[in-house]
C-alpha cells in the first residue's frame, strides 16, 4: 500500500504509481545527483566501478573523523541489491570489525530483517559517514557534507530500487534536510524512480521499546516493496 504525500518537501515527489521505468531511471541517475545538495562533480563521477570506489574511499582523509577512527567502514552486502539500508555512522564495534551494523543495533537490525524475511546477504548496508565519530557523537554538518559524496556514488553505482533511511540523519541526507522520523516514517517517497522510506534507527529501538511497533509496520511495507522489486527483471 502506498501513501500519497502532501507537498511537504520541495525536493521530493509524492510517490506515483507510474514512476519512471527502471531503464529510464538508470539513465537519469547517471546524469544527475540523487541526494539533495550534492554536486555531481564532487561525487566521484569518474569512478564507475564499486571496487575502485571502495579503494578510493579507503584512502579518504577529507574530514577530521579519519584521524580518530581505526578504518573507513564503507558498506557491506550485495553490490547488485535492489535494497539499500542507510544508517548514521559506524560505532565502536563497527570500527573494530570493519563492517557496518555489527554491534547491538546491528544485531537488532538482523532480527528485524529476519522477521521481514529479507536475507541480510541480499541487501546492501552503509552509513551516511564512513568513519566512526569519536565517543559516538553525532557527525558534524561539515563531516556529513563531505562524506555524503561517497554515498551519492554508492547509490549511483549500485542502482537500488528501494532505499531505507534508518534514523533522522539518513532521512535528512536522503529525503530532506528538515526531516524528522516522527513526521515522515512509514511513507513512500520517490526520486528518479527509486522508492525511499524512513524508519527508526535500530539504536533508537534499543533506547525506546515503544518504537518497535511502528518500525515493524514500516518493515512490513519494506518487505512488500522488496518482494515486488525482486519480481521485476534486473536493470540492464
Ligand atoms: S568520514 Fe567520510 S569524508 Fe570523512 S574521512 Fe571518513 S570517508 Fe572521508
Amino acid at each position: 500500500m502506498t501513501t500519497e504525500q502532501p507537498n511537504l518537501f520541495g525536493e521530493m515527489e509524492a510517490l506515483k504509481e507510474n514512476h519512471l521505468p527502471d531503464k529510464e531511471a538508470k539513465e537519469v541517475i547517471a546524469l544527475t545527483n540523487f541526494l539533495p545538495l550534492v554536486k555531481v562533480e564532487e561525487a566521484y563521477p569518474e569512478i564507475n566501478e564499486y571496487e575502485e570506489l571502495w579503494r578510493a574511499a579507503q584512502q579518504c582523509e577529507k574530514c577530521r573523523l579519519r584521524s580518530t577512527c581505526r578504518q573507513v567502514i564503507f558498506g557491506t552486502g550485495n553490490l547488485h541489491s535492489k535494497l539499500i539500508l542507510i544508517g548514521e555512522g559506524p560505532g565502536k564495534d563497527e570500527d573494530i570489525q570493519g563492517q557496518p551494523f555489527v554491534g547491538r543495533a546491528g544485531q537488532l537490525l538482523d532480527k528485524i530483517l529476519q522477521a521481514a524475511e529479507i536475507p541480510r546477504h541480499e541487501v546492501y548496508i552503509s552509513n551516511v559517514v564512513k568513519c566512526r565519530p569519536p565517543e559516538n557523537r553525532l557527525p558534524n554538518p561539515d563531516e556529513v557534507k563531505i562524506c555524503k559524496n561517497w554515498l551519492e556514488a554508492q547509490i549511483r553505482i549500485i542502482k537500488p530500487q528501494i532505499i531505507v533511511c534508518l534514523g533522522a540523519m539518513a532521512s535528512q541526507v536522503v529525503i530532506d534536510p528538515k526531516a524528522t522520523i516522527s513526521k515522515i516514517r512509514g511513507r513512500w517517497f520517490s526520486r528518479q524512480g527509486i522508492k525511499i522510506i524512513a524508519t527508526f534507527h535500530p539504536a533508537a529501538l534499543l533506547r525506546n521499546v515503544s518504537y518497535k511497533k511502528p518500525t515493524w509496520e514500516d518493515f512490513k511495507l519494506i518487505r512488500d516493496a522488496y518482494n515486488e522489486a525482486k519480481r521485476c527483471p534486473p536493470l540492464l
